[in-house]
């Protein structure tokens, strides 16, 4: 059974699960009935994978955070390269995407 992907429309067969709006550190209970596809996921500026998370699900960008290189979810952005002094810089890029 394939899947309509939530950016292009096409019916694909291989596509990753989309979460929920909100999820963190999401989990197959997370899905929302969306998918997306690879070729879509790649390019695509509104879903991305969390880079520590892996690849079972992909989260809408506006519930995560990025370094410019990779995407976190709220749970992991612990984890990424940034450093205490530009949390001002996250600050403001949260309260930019959440306009
Ligand atoms: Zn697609
Ligand atoms: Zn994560």
């Amino acid at each position: 059974m394939t899947k309509k992907c939530i950016q292009c429309g096409k019916h694909v067969q291989a596509s990753v699960p989309v979460y929920k709006r909100g999820t963190v550190c999401g989990t197959e209970e997370d899905y929302s009935k969306q998918v997306i596809c690879n070729t879509c996921l790649k390019s695509s500026e509104e879903y991305a994978y969390c880079c520590c998370c892996g690849e079972e699900g992909a989260y809408s960008t506006k519930d995560m955070l990025t370094d410019e290189f990779s995407w976190y979810c709220k749970e992991h952005i612990d984890e990424s390269s940034f450093e205490e002094e530009e949390e001002s810089g996250w600050r403001s890029y949260i309260s930019y995407i959440n306009d």
